[in-house]
């Protein structure tokens, strides 16, 4: 039986990685990266040797072959992103729901076996620490730049459910700007969990203006990687 192992790593500290996962990567025949140098930083600190090859949003067709190919070979292949878990807001769905596709066969008849190897991932890090109600809540990954980027808004202006997003350095304060905008009036709450595991972690919540003011009079901290989430 060959298998697809989709591995969380961490987002940010090294040492946020489960014995499971390492016991995968170093079982694997070949890692599926989105950037090999990225993983390589983390396979050498856990003094793991194994093939690595490339596997992002725009790898052609005949990679997504390659692997059937490796996994019809009876090899074990893990699948890992730059931070966090495949197939979050990055590339890795893509490429598991083409496997599903084209090996159903084998995994019908046990051949295949597709497993998650849970961990770290941004979106429950900042829910975890960032004390709003998330029975349940609304995940939009990372938001449009143009076309239906207003709509969205507005739906996180009305929902019932907490909103999470993704958000870069370079448009947290349009961003921000767009929230004043439209939560005006509203007694919803903005948190911004920045860095997280990092040295430089740090939550910042507070209404949609309170929150860029703050943005606004530390510049300095107008860099690293950002989770927003819009309180109910
Ligand atoms: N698959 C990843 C996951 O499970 O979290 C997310 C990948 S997505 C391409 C990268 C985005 O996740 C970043 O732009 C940022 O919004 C968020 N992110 C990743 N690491 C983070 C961190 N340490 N602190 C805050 N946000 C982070």
């Amino acid at each position: 039986m060959s298998l697809f192992s989709v591995v969380a790593t961490p987002i940010g500290n090294l040492e946020d990685i489960t014995i499971r996962s390492l016991r995968v990567l170093a079982a694997a025949d070949v890692v599926l990266c989105e950037d090999t140098r990225m993983t390589k930083k983390l396979l050498d600190r856990h003094d793991i040797r194994v093939q690595t090859l490339s596997y992002h949003a725009h790898s052609r067709l005949s990679r997504v072959d390659d692997v059937v190919a490796l996994l019809k070979e009876g090899k074990n292949v893990a699948l890992v992103s730059d931070a966090g878990t495949p197939g979050i807001s990055d590339p890795g769905s893509q490429l598991v729901r083409r496997i599903r596709e084209e090996m159903k066969k084998e995994i019908e008849e046990g051949v295949l076996k597709i497993e998650a190897i849970p961990g770290p991932s941004a979106l429950t890090a900042a829910l975890s620490i960032a004390g709003v109600p998330c029975a349940d809540f609304v995940f939009l990954g990372f938001l449009p730049h143009k076309k239906g980027r207003e709509t969205l808004f507005k739906e996180i202006k009305s929902s019932e459910r907490s909103v999470v997003f993704y958000e870069s350095p370079h448009r947290i304060l349009k961003t921000l700007e767009s929230l004043v905008t439209h939560l005006e009036g509203e007694t919803k709450q903005v948190v911004i969990c920045r860095e997280l595991t990092k040295i430089f972690e740090e939550v910042v919540s507070g209404s949609a203006q309170e929150v860029k003011t703050y943005f606004e009079t530390h510049p300095d901290k107008v860099r690293g990687e950002f989770v927003v989430i819009v309180s109910v």
